[in-house]
Protein backbone atom coordinates (compact mmCIF):
# COMPACT_ATOMS: atom_id res chain seq x y z
CA UNK A 1 0.00 0.00 0.00
CA UNK A 2 2.80 2.38 1.17
CA UNK A 3 5.25 0.90 -2.14
CA UNK A 4 2.41 2.30 -4.45
CA UNK A 5 1.56 5.98 -2.97
CA UNK A 6 5.89 6.05 -2.46
CA UNK A 7 5.52 5.57 -6.73
CA UNK A 8 2.71 7.41 -7.34
CA UNK A 9 3.34 10.69 -5.62
CA UNK A 10 6.23 12.25 -7.09
CA UNK A 11 4.98 12.02 -10.95
CA UNK A 12 1.74 13.00 -9.50
CA UNK A 13 3.06 16.34 -8.17
CA UNK A 14 5.01 16.87 -11.28
CA UNK A 15 2.25 16.55 -13.79
CA UNK A 16 0.38 19.15 -11.29
CA UNK A 17 3.44 21.48 -11.10
CA UNK A 18 4.11 20.83 -15.10
CA UNK A 19 0.70 22.09 -16.62
CA UNK A 20 -2.88 20.74 -15.98
CA UNK A 21 -3.49 20.11 -19.92
CA UNK A 22 -0.71 17.31 -19.43
CA UNK A 23 -2.50 15.42 -16.98
CA UNK A 24 -5.82 15.89 -19.08
CA UNK A 25 -4.45 14.54 -21.92
CA UNK A 26 -2.72 11.74 -20.43
CA UNK A 27 -5.95 10.11 -18.54
CA UNK A 28 -8.66 11.07 -21.05
CA UNK A 29 -7.74 8.42 -23.20
CA UNK A 30 -7.42 5.83 -20.77
CA UNK A 31 -10.23 3.23 -19.93
CA UNK A 32 -9.75 -0.01 -17.81
CA UNK A 33 -11.98 -2.08 -15.44
CA UNK A 34 -14.50 -2.79 -14.47
CA UNK A 35 -13.37 -3.48 -10.96
CA UNK A 36 -15.85 -4.97 -9.19
CA UNK A 37 -16.11 -6.03 -5.29
CA UNK A 38 -18.04 -7.46 -2.91
CA UNK A 39 -19.98 -5.01 -0.63
CA UNK A 40 -22.54 -6.14 1.99
CA UNK A 41 -25.03 -7.97 -0.27
CA UNK A 42 -24.19 -6.81 -3.66
CA UNK A 43 -21.44 -5.87 -5.91
CA UNK A 44 -19.91 -2.24 -6.03
CA UNK A 45 -18.40 -1.57 -9.42
CA UNK A 46 -15.40 0.72 -9.86
CA UNK A 47 -14.08 1.49 -13.99
CA UNK A 48 -12.91 4.53 -15.93
CA UNK A 49 -14.04 4.84 -19.25
CA UNK A 50 -12.44 7.86 -21.69
CA UNK A 51 -10.69 8.92 -18.99
CA UNK A 52 -13.74 9.39 -17.15
CA UNK A 53 -14.23 7.75 -13.82
CA UNK A 54 -17.02 5.55 -13.25
CA UNK A 55 -17.85 4.77 -9.52
CA UNK A 56 -19.61 2.84 -7.37
CA UNK A 57 -22.30 1.81 -10.24
CA UNK A 58 -23.85 -0.70 -11.05
CA UNK A 59 -23.11 -3.61 -13.21
CA UNK A 60 -25.34 -2.86 -15.66
CA UNK A 61 -25.23 0.64 -16.05
CA UNK A 62 -21.68 0.29 -17.44
CA UNK A 63 -21.73 1.58 -21.26
CA UNK A 64 -20.05 -1.92 -22.68
CA UNK A 65 -19.98 -0.72 -26.33
CA UNK A 66 -17.90 2.55 -25.04
CA UNK A 67 -15.43 0.72 -23.25
CA UNK A 68 -15.21 -2.77 -21.41
CA UNK A 69 -16.36 -4.63 -24.63
CA UNK A 70 -13.94 -7.03 -22.98
CA UNK A 71 -16.66 -7.32 -20.53
CA UNK A 72 -19.19 -9.19 -21.66
CA UNK A 73 -22.79 -8.29 -19.84
CA UNK A 74 -23.21 -12.41 -20.45
CA UNK A 75 -20.54 -13.12 -17.80
CA UNK A 76 -21.98 -13.92 -14.42
CA UNK A 77 -19.83 -12.80 -11.99
CA UNK A 78 -20.00 -15.36 -9.08
CA UNK A 79 -20.34 -15.22 -5.70
CA UNK A 80 -17.93 -17.62 -5.01
CA UNK A 81 -14.99 -19.29 -6.73
CA UNK A 82 -14.30 -23.14 -6.37
CA UNK A 83 -10.86 -24.33 -6.23
CA UNK A 84 -10.57 -26.82 -9.34
CA UNK A 85 -9.54 -30.20 -9.06
CA UNK A 86 -5.12 -31.02 -9.68
CA UNK A 87 -5.53 -33.70 -12.01
CA UNK A 88 -7.76 -34.13 -15.42
CA UNK A 89 -7.45 -37.67 -17.54
CA UNK A 90 -9.53 -37.77 -20.42
CA UNK A 91 -9.66 -37.96 -24.70
CA UNK A 92 -9.41 -34.47 -25.26
CA UNK A 93 -6.80 -31.73 -27.02
CA UNK A 94 -5.15 -29.78 -25.09
CA UNK A 95 -3.65 -26.56 -25.75
CA UNK A 96 -1.10 -24.36 -23.62
CA UNK A 97 0.00 -20.90 -23.51
CA UNK A 98 2.14 -18.54 -21.44
CA UNK A 99 2.72 -15.16 -20.15
CA UNK A 100 0.62 -13.24 -21.79
CA UNK A 101 1.99 -10.14 -20.04
CA UNK A 102 -0.97 -7.59 -20.57
CA UNK A 103 -0.91 -8.61 -24.39
CA UNK A 104 -4.54 -8.65 -25.11
CA UNK A 105 -4.44 -8.07 -28.85
CA UNK A 106 -1.79 -10.44 -29.50
CA UNK A 107 -3.71 -12.91 -27.39
CA UNK A 108 -6.86 -12.58 -29.33
CA UNK A 109 -5.16 -12.74 -32.92
CA UNK A 110 -3.09 -16.46 -31.01
CA UNK A 111 -6.68 -17.54 -29.96
CA UNK A 112 -8.67 -16.62 -32.81
CA UNK A 113 -6.59 -17.44 -35.81
CA UNK A 114 -6.29 -21.17 -34.08
CA UNK A 115 -10.13 -21.35 -33.26
CA UNK A 116 -9.91 -21.76 -30.06
CA UNK A 117 -12.14 -18.79 -29.88
CA UNK A 118 -14.41 -17.07 -32.46
CA UNK A 119 -14.16 -13.93 -34.17
CA UNK A 120 -16.67 -12.59 -31.21
CA UNK A 121 -14.07 -13.82 -28.37
CA UNK A 122 -16.36 -16.83 -27.18
CA UNK A 123 -15.38 -20.41 -26.37
CA UNK A 124 -14.71 -22.48 -29.35
CA UNK A 125 -12.84 -24.87 -28.31
CA UNK A 126 -15.75 -27.61 -27.76
CA UNK A 127 -14.37 -29.94 -24.81
CA UNK A 128 -10.64 -29.15 -25.20
CA UNK A 129 -9.02 -27.77 -22.08
CA UNK A 130 -6.29 -24.09 -22.49
CA UNK A 131 -4.06 -23.93 -19.89
CA UNK A 132 -2.26 -20.72 -19.48
CA UNK A 133 0.95 -21.22 -17.12
CA UNK A 134 0.60 -17.79 -15.76
CA UNK A 135 2.05 -14.23 -15.78
CA UNK A 136 -1.44 -12.92 -17.24
CA UNK A 137 0.04 -9.42 -14.70
CA UNK A 138 2.60 -7.00 -15.74
CA UNK A 139 4.79 -5.22 -18.42
CA UNK A 140 1.70 -4.61 -20.93
CA UNK A 141 -1.35 -2.23 -20.20
CA UNK A 142 -3.91 -4.61 -20.90
CA UNK A 143 -4.28 -7.07 -18.38
CA UNK A 144 -7.79 -6.17 -17.17
CA UNK A 145 -9.27 -7.25 -20.51
CA UNK A 146 -7.09 -10.64 -20.57
CA UNK A 147 -8.73 -11.53 -17.10
CA UNK A 148 -12.45 -10.64 -18.02
CA UNK A 149 -11.74 -12.59 -21.29
CA UNK A 150 -10.68 -15.65 -19.52
CA UNK A 151 -13.66 -15.08 -16.94
CA UNK A 152 -15.98 -15.51 -19.46
CA UNK A 153 -14.41 -18.25 -21.46
CA UNK A 154 -13.89 -20.36 -18.24
CA UNK A 155 -17.59 -20.16 -17.73
CA UNK A 156 -18.23 -20.71 -21.54
CA UNK A 157 -15.99 -23.75 -21.71
CA UNK A 158 -16.87 -25.19 -18.63
CA UNK A 159 -20.78 -25.32 -20.63
CA UNK A 160 -19.73 -26.79 -23.84
CA UNK A 161 -17.64 -29.55 -21.22
CA UNK A 162 -14.34 -28.22 -22.02
CA UNK A 163 -11.63 -26.72 -19.30
CA UNK A 164 -9.52 -23.21 -18.60
CA UNK A 165 -6.83 -23.64 -16.13
CA UNK A 166 -5.45 -20.53 -15.11
CA UNK A 167 -2.07 -21.37 -13.09
CA UNK A 168 -0.84 -18.92 -11.20
CA UNK A 169 2.91 -17.20 -12.32
CA UNK A 170 5.43 -14.71 -10.24
CA UNK A 171 3.92 -12.05 -11.53
CA UNK A 172 0.45 -12.81 -10.19
CA UNK A 173 2.01 -13.85 -6.81
CA UNK A 174 3.72 -10.27 -6.83
CA UNK A 175 1.09 -8.17 -7.87
CA UNK A 176 -1.55 -9.83 -4.60
CA UNK A 177 1.43 -9.32 -2.32
CA UNK A 178 1.59 -5.55 -3.36
CA UNK A 179 5.40 -6.14 -5.65
CA UNK A 180 4.25 -3.88 -8.18
CA UNK A 181 8.03 -2.80 -9.96
CA UNK A 182 6.95 -4.14 -13.43
CA UNK A 183 3.85 -2.69 -13.68
CA UNK A 184 3.01 -0.54 -16.85
CA UNK A 185 2.32 3.18 -15.74
CA UNK A 186 -1.72 3.05 -16.96
CA UNK A 187 -2.14 1.24 -13.60
CA UNK A 188 -0.59 3.56 -11.34
CA UNK A 189 -2.64 6.46 -13.07
CA UNK A 190 -5.79 4.07 -12.62
CA UNK A 191 -4.81 3.67 -8.99
CA UNK A 192 -4.50 7.39 -9.03
CA UNK A 193 -7.88 7.79 -10.91
CA UNK A 194 -9.64 5.92 -8.72
CA UNK A 195 -8.21 6.81 -5.59
CA UNK A 196 -7.24 3.68 -4.37
CA UNK A 197 -4.05 1.33 -3.98
CA UNK A 198 -3.70 -0.88 -6.92
CA UNK A 199 -3.31 -3.93 -4.59
CA UNK A 200 -6.60 -3.11 -3.20
CA UNK A 201 -8.26 -3.22 -6.25
CA UNK A 202 -7.33 -6.89 -6.27
CA UNK A 203 -7.93 -7.60 -2.94
CA UNK A 204 -9.54 -10.54 -1.36
CA UNK A 205 -13.25 -8.79 -1.64
CA UNK A 206 -12.55 -8.07 -5.22
CA UNK A 207 -14.12 -10.24 -7.77
CA UNK A 208 -10.84 -10.80 -9.67
CA UNK A 209 -9.27 -10.74 -6.88
CA UNK A 210 -11.06 -13.98 -5.32
CA UNK A 211 -10.80 -15.83 -8.23
CA UNK A 212 -7.16 -15.47 -8.53
CA UNK A 213 -6.80 -16.40 -4.90
CA UNK A 214 -8.97 -20.21 -6.14
CA UNK A 215 -6.22 -20.90 -8.93
CA UNK A 216 -3.53 -23.53 -7.96
CA UNK A 217 -0.34 -23.81 -9.10
CA UNK A 218 0.16 -26.94 -11.13
CA UNK A 219 -2.07 -29.29 -13.29
CA UNK A 220 -1.50 -32.23 -14.21
CA UNK A 221 -3.46 -33.41 -17.75
CA UNK A 222 -2.89 -37.12 -18.79
CA UNK A 223 0.76 -37.59 -18.97
CA UNK A 224 1.69 -33.52 -18.68
CA UNK A 225 2.43 -31.86 -15.52
CA UNK A 226 2.08 -27.69 -15.84
CA UNK A 227 3.61 -24.93 -13.98
CA UNK A 228 4.75 -21.90 -14.36
CA UNK A 229 8.37 -22.03 -13.77
CA UNK A 230 8.92 -25.48 -13.20
CA UNK A 231 9.60 -28.16 -10.35
CA UNK A 232 13.51 -28.33 -8.58
CA UNK A 233 14.65 -31.83 -8.47
CA UNK A 234 14.56 -31.24 -4.58
CA UNK A 235 11.10 -31.89 -4.56
CA UNK A 236 11.72 -35.85 -5.48
CA UNK A 237 14.28 -36.22 -2.08
CA UNK A 238 11.70 -34.60 -0.19
CA UNK A 239 9.07 -37.09 -1.36
CA UNK A 240 6.50 -34.49 -1.70
CA UNK A 241 3.16 -35.07 -3.87
CA UNK A 242 2.06 -32.44 -6.66
CA UNK A 243 -1.24 -32.01 -4.10
CA UNK A 244 1.54 -31.16 -1.57
CA UNK A 245 2.86 -28.77 -3.61
CA UNK A 246 0.14 -27.23 -5.00
CA UNK A 247 -1.48 -26.82 -0.96
CA UNK A 248 1.41 -25.14 0.65
CA UNK A 249 1.48 -22.71 -2.14
CA UNK A 250 -1.70 -21.52 -2.10
CA UNK A 251 -2.37 -21.99 1.37
CA UNK A 252 0.36 -19.28 1.52
CA UNK A 253 -0.39 -17.04 -1.13
CA UNK A 254 -0.28 -13.40 0.25
CA UNK A 255 1.75 -12.85 3.14
CA UNK A 256 0.06 -10.48 4.82
CA UNK A 257 -3.18 -12.32 5.09
CA UNK A 258 -1.49 -15.29 6.76
CA UNK A 259 -2.73 -15.70 10.46
CA UNK A 260 1.08 -17.25 11.03
CA UNK A 261 4.58 -16.82 9.20
CA UNK A 262 5.24 -19.08 5.64
CA UNK A 263 6.71 -22.08 7.00
CA UNK A 264 10.11 -22.81 5.77
CA UNK A 265 8.62 -25.32 3.17
CA UNK A 266 6.10 -22.36 2.21
CA UNK A 267 8.74 -19.94 2.27
CA UNK A 268 11.25 -22.33 -0.22
CA UNK A 269 7.87 -23.00 -2.34
CA UNK A 270 7.65 -19.14 -3.01
CA UNK A 271 11.46 -18.42 -3.25
CA UNK A 272 13.55 -18.94 -6.29
CA UNK A 273 13.72 -22.90 -6.67
CA UNK A 274 9.92 -22.82 -6.41
CA UNK A 275 7.19 -23.91 -8.90
CA UNK A 276 6.39 -20.23 -9.93
CA UNK A 277 10.45 -19.27 -10.12
CA UNK A 278 11.93 -22.13 -10.99
CA UNK A 279 14.63 -21.72 -14.17
CA UNK A 280 16.72 -25.17 -13.90
CA UNK A 281 15.45 -26.53 -17.08
CA UNK A 282 16.66 -24.08 -18.91
CA UNK A 283 19.93 -21.99 -17.12
CA UNK A 284 22.74 -22.75 -14.99
CA UNK A 285 22.68 -24.77 -12.24
CA UNK A 286 21.00 -26.77 -14.55
CA UNK A 287 18.94 -29.77 -14.00
CA UNK A 288 20.44 -33.01 -15.52
CA UNK A 289 19.02 -35.41 -17.50
CA UNK A 290 19.11 -38.11 -14.67
CA UNK A 291 17.28 -35.52 -12.45
CA UNK A 292 14.26 -34.48 -15.14
CA UNK A 293 13.93 -38.32 -15.58
CA UNK A 294 13.53 -38.61 -11.35
CA UNK A 295 11.02 -36.01 -11.49
CA UNK A 296 8.98 -37.57 -14.27
CA UNK A 297 9.00 -40.76 -12.43
CA UNK A 298 8.46 -39.33 -9.16
CA UNK A 299 5.40 -37.35 -10.40
CA UNK A 300 3.96 -40.21 -12.92
CA UNK A 301 4.16 -38.38 -16.27
CA UNK A 302 5.56 -38.45 -19.34
CA UNK A 303 6.94 -34.56 -19.30
CA UNK A 304 6.44 -30.86 -17.72
CA UNK A 305 5.46 -28.19 -20.03
CA UNK A 306 6.63 -24.83 -18.21
CA UNK A 307 6.51 -21.14 -19.19
CA UNK A 308 8.38 -17.81 -17.32
CA UNK A 309 11.78 -18.45 -18.78
CA UNK A 310 11.13 -16.70 -22.56
CA UNK A 311 12.23 -18.42 -25.89
CA UNK A 312 11.51 -17.06 -29.50
CA UNK A 313 9.00 -20.26 -29.86
CA UNK A 314 7.88 -22.95 -28.15
CA UNK A 315 10.63 -25.50 -27.74
CA UNK A 316 11.05 -29.14 -26.68
CA UNK A 317 13.82 -29.50 -24.52
CA UNK A 318 15.49 -32.76 -23.19
CA UNK A 319 14.13 -34.78 -25.94
CA UNK A 320 10.68 -34.12 -25.27
CA UNK A 321 10.39 -34.01 -21.80
CA UNK A 322 10.37 -30.29 -20.94
CA UNK A 323 8.57 -27.86 -23.02
CA UNK A 324 9.03 -24.34 -22.97
CA UNK A 325 6.13 -22.47 -23.27
CA UNK A 326 7.10 -19.17 -23.06
CA UNK A 327 7.04 -17.66 -26.67
CA UNK A 328 7.75 -14.27 -25.66
CA UNK A 329 4.51 -12.64 -26.23
CA UNK A 330 5.27 -9.87 -23.81
CA UNK A 331 6.67 -8.34 -26.53
CA UNK A 332 3.79 -7.78 -28.45
CA UNK A 333 5.24 -9.12 -31.46
CA UNK A 334 4.38 -13.01 -32.07
CA UNK A 335 3.87 -15.99 -30.06
CA UNK A 336 2.95 -19.23 -30.06
CA UNK A 337 0.56 -21.83 -28.77
CA UNK A 338 1.53 -25.73 -27.52
CA UNK A 339 -1.20 -27.88 -29.10
CA UNK A 340 -1.30 -31.51 -27.25
CA UNK A 341 -3.53 -34.67 -29.32
CA UNK A 342 -2.92 -37.79 -27.05
CA UNK A 343 0.72 -38.49 -27.50
CA UNK A 344 1.59 -35.82 -30.69
CA UNK A 345 2.62 -32.34 -29.31
CA UNK A 346 2.77 -29.25 -32.32
CA UNK A 347 2.96 -26.09 -32.04
CA UNK A 348 0.22 -23.54 -33.65
CA UNK A 349 1.64 -20.11 -34.74
CA UNK A 350 0.42 -16.41 -34.86
CA UNK A 351 -1.30 -16.77 -38.33
CA UNK A 352 -2.47 -20.45 -37.10
CA UNK A 353 -0.43 -22.67 -38.97
CA UNK A 354 0.35 -26.23 -37.15
CA UNK A 355 4.15 -26.98 -37.06
CA UNK A 356 6.06 -29.41 -35.71
CA UNK A 357 8.18 -28.63 -32.24
CA UNK A 358 11.48 -27.38 -32.39
CA UNK A 359 13.81 -29.63 -30.88
CA UNK A 360 16.68 -27.86 -28.69
ZN1 LIG B 1 7.39 -15.56 -14.84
Amino acid sequence: MNFISQKIIPSVLLLVCTTTVALAATTNTISDGPYISYADSKLAVNAICNGAVVKNSLLKSLDTNRCFNQFNKTTSVLSEHVRSPLIYQGNFDVIAVSDFHGQYDLMLDLLVNNNVIDQEYNWNFGNGHLVITGDVFDRGDKVTEILWLLYKLEQQAKKASGNIHLLLGNHEVMVLNGDLRYLHNKYEKVSVMLNTPFAKLYSKDSVLGQWLRSKNVLVKINSQLFAHGGFHPDLVQQKLTLAQVNEVFVNNLVKNELANDRSELATYLHKTNGPIWYRGYFREPKASVAQIDSLLKHFSVSSIIVGHTSMPQIESHFNGKVIAIDSSIKKGVYGELLLIQGDKKSRLTLSGEQLPLKQI
